[in-house]
């Protein structure tokens, strides 16, 4: 045999059907340069972090779980499910822990979808729910969205349409709550009657990855309705308010049996050792993140206004970010403050092609993106 170059492999025709139609993640920017390229100047509001974290509890428990980074993590996460079991009044057995609530959305797809069993979902709906049910070879539901005129929740969620197209085939209904990108948010009573009305073998997720944001501003989490539903499974993050994106940890509750079958699929080491521990320090500490959600509310209020003053209106916020309308084309706003160091999320992938998604950042980066768009 020569050693020459090994033919070329079309690793497409070898893989099973449904991984052969997936297509890798776009991270839209390659923020490593963008780094070197800018420096401090960066402002990078394109992801809906939290610009003050993480908070000095979360770090400090960090520093001391690195010495154990030796040592696989624990496979159960005992301490920082007994920590969320009771912070929740739930069980622990309700709890399943992910590599952020991304792995859990996947999950509950590859778990409860398949070619046979659909997934349906909002137009407009955060994207990860499209790509659960590609990922499971699950045929897509896509239900309109409330009108951009609707005065309560423009582009928002519309549960009535969301009931009426639930067929025998529909196994999953993924629901964000708000919603990323939109900010879009339906109240407690609307989700009652919508899982009242909803047939007891499709489950319903119900994403709250801005929960802590949204209780906040007075919103009602869907984690209370959970007793009177058991095909009701709510996500949550601490990606977001909790300032912990980089380190991956989300979790889920459900009823017993639906985390025994998601369970037999999840990874058993799929949350890391600092992972946890900066997790369940963050959990406990409450001063700290009142103090963030405070200061990410007065931020909010004062760009939302700035903007609209500049002629950006955005829609009502519970979050940690705002949905700009930028008129037909946001695009040339976009570039401009990508020339002067602001990343913002363009959403032409979400066919709102003249809105811009952008994070509420700390006081100096707001005021950098208000002085660009001034
Ligand atoms: C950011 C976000 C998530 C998840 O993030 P993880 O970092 O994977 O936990 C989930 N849902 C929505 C709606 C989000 O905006």
């Amino acid at each position: 045999m020569s050693q020459g170059c090994a033919a070329a492999l079309d690793a497409v025709h070898l893989a099973n059907p449904i991984a052969a139609r997936l297509r890798a993640y776009d991270p839209g920017h390659d923020l490593a340069s963008l780094r070197r390229r800018f420096g401090l100047q960066l402002a990078e509001l394109g992801a809906n972090e939290n610009p003050y974290g993480p908070g000095p509890a979360a770090c400090e428990a960090m520093r001391r779980a690195m010495e154990g980074a030796s040592r696989y993590p624990d496979p159960r996460a005992a301490a920082l499910r007994e920590a969320v079991a009771a912070h929740l009044h739930v069980d622990g057995s309700q709890l399943v822990f992910g590599n952020g609530s991304h792995e859990l959305l996947m999950l509950l797809a590859q778990c409860f979808a398949s070619p046979r069993q659909s997934v349906l979902f909002s137009r407009y709906g955060f994207a990860v729910f499209a790509l659960a049910a590609a990922a499971a070879g699950a045929p897509s539901v896509c239900v309109e969205a409330r009108p951009a005129s609707d005065a309560k929740a423009p582009f928002g969620h519309d549960l009535v349409a969301i009931r009426q197209a639930i067929t025998p085939d529909v196994r999953l209904v993924y629901l964000a709550n708000p919603n990323n990108p939109t900010g879009t948010w339906f109240d407690h009573a609307e989700l009652a009657s919508f899982l009242e009305s909803v047939p007891e073998d499709v489950l319903v997720v119900v994403d709250e990855a801005y929960a802590e944001y949204f209780e906040h501003a007075g919103g009602v989490s869907a984690i209370g309705l959970r007793s009177r539903f058991a095909n009701l499974i709510v996500t949550r993050t601490f990606s977001k308010a909790h300032a912990l994106a980089g380190l991956r940890v989300g979790y889920l509750l459900a009823d017993e049996s639906v985390c025994q079958v998601l369970e037999g699929l999840r990874e058993s080491f799929n949350v890391g050792v600092i992972a946890q521990a900066a997790a369940c320090a963050s959990f406990d500490d409450r001063e700290w993140l009142t103090e963030s959600l405070l200061k990410n509310h007065f931020e909010r209020e004062r760009l939302a206004s700035e903007l609209a003053r500049l002629g950006y209106p955005s829609l009502p916020s519970r979050t940690n970010f705002l949905l700009l309308d930028c008129g037909a084309d946001a695009g040339p706003v976009e570039a401009r403050l990508f020339e002067a160091g602001v990343i913002t999320r363009p959403m032409g992938g979400y066919g709102l092609a003249g809105h811009l998604r952008v994070s509420v950042g700390n006081h100096e980066e707001n005021s950098r993106l208000l002085e660009v768009l001034a």
